[in-house]
């Protein structure tokens, strides 16, 4: 459907399209406006509550857990993997240098890995990364063993990164979007079909484009289906679940299993727990937004097992998400033609590295 007269002129001139409503989107476009407050920035989603991965996630701050950091040091080697564990800290001080966290239910209560029994990283593995994180970030002895004594299913020794939270991912992405309201971003709700980028216009049907004069896509996982260039991009579905409230169960920490692949924490007295998608590699490799019945059975068997609850629980609500993944972790930060930038594939830990992936994607597009 066409936008009106009165709707073209409200858009007007537009200096910088986001793309994208997501955590990055939104923290790309307040580190513009404060860097070029008359600059005319336009946020194009299409919906809101932005329909991606920013209010479907767990909520964990989080930096990796030891064996996904030693996953990733196999893979990638030492110095890629730091570099991205580097920007995934940088990233949470400048989100919370962005947003007073105390309205967001924000709690570094620390990340716990849990292992199986035979499964413990051995003193000197852990002793390295310590090291390595030393020397990245300057903060000593960032993982401990600690002592589990109430999930007997896994190993008595688990190990404790205090530095962790969690925070509510709809508050954040609320807060973000009142900042960017109060320095006058301009908001367009419209699903894009196409990007025109030889006439600069994102096309919504037939009859409607908008003209732009830069375009910042921040549709993580989703740009593959506009930007053929993103070929070391994948989506990659995330599905979550919550119980209903329990009596007896608790977590003091935000908890992660097997590299990360599944994650729990507490919401009040219900369990959140997702992840599992390592297991179904044949199906999750996709961006259609849809609950996978078989991992939630999945998970809900890994709970009634690993955790012993004799508690009977139902599950109140699941839903999945999109992530953006690769052969590694680093987020693409690029300027991929004369007047297009990217900033995508947040992988699994958009929360704490969004905020740095949108400022130096802003920087990028003032800059060049
Ligand atoms: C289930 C799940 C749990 C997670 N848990 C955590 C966690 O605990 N901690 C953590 O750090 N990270 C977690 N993540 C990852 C984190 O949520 C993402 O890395 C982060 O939200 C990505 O932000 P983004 O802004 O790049 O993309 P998104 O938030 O996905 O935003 C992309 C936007 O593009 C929009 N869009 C797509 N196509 C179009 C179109 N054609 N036209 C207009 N708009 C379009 C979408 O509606 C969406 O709003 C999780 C992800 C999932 C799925």
């Amino acid at each position: 459907m066409a936008l009106s007269y009165w709707e073209k002129d409200y858009y007007g001139q537009i200096d910088f399209a986001i793309l994208g409503c997501g955590i990055v989107g939104l923290a790309t476009a307040i580190h513009l406006k404060k860097a070029e407050p008359n600059a005319n920035v336009v946020v194009i989603d299409r919906s809101w509550p932005p329909h991606g991965a920013s209010t479907k996630n767990a909520g964990f701050v989080c930096f990796g857990s030891p064996t996904e950091i030693m996953d990733d040091i196999q893979t990638n080697g030492p110095e890629i993997a730091m570099n991205i564990f580097e920007k995934r800290w940088l990233g949470r001080e400048t989100l919370f240098s962005m947003v007073d966290t105390t309205n967001l239910d924000y709690e570094q209560i620390g990340g716990l890995e849990l292992f199986e029994k035979l499964d413990l990283p051995e003193e000197h593995e852990i002793q390295y990364l310590n090291q390595l994180i030393y020397n990245k970030i300057g903060v000593n002895d960032y993982f401990e063993y600690v002592d589990n004594t109430d999930f007997p299913n896994f190993n008595n020794k688990a190990i404790l990164a205090s530095k962790e939270g969690r925070i509510n991912p709809m508050k954040l992405i609320l807060a973000l979007k009142s900042q960017a309201d109060q320095l006058g971003v301009k908001f367009l709700i419209k699903e894009v079909i196409a990007i025109d980028r030889t006439n600069k216009g994102l096309v919504f049907d037939q009859d409607t484009s908008l003209p732009y004069g830069k375009l910042l896509v921040t549709l993580n996982a989703f740009a593959t289906r506009y930007l053929p260039e993103m070929q070391d991009l994948k989506a990659a579905r995330n599905v979550v679940l919550v119980t209903s409230p329990l009596k007896n169960f608790n977590l003091n920490h935000v908890v992660h299993i097997d590299k990360g692949y599944i994650y729990m924490r507490m919401i009040g007295n219900r369990i959140l727990l997702g992840g599992a998608r390592n297991k179904f590699l044949n199906t999750e490799f996709t961006d259609e937004i849809k609950v996978n019945p078989e991992i939630i059975n999945y998970l809900k068997a890994f709970l009634k097992d690993k955790f012993s609850s004799n508690e009977n629980f139902e599950i109140e609500a699941s839903w999945s998400g999109i992530l953006g993944v690769g052969s590694n972790k680093n987020p693409i930060i690029e300027k991929v033609d004369h007047c297009t930038y990217v900033g995508v594939r947040m992988g699994g830990m958009g929360v704490a590295i969004g905020a740095l992936v949108g400022r130096q994607l802003a920087t990028l597009a003032i800059q060049n």
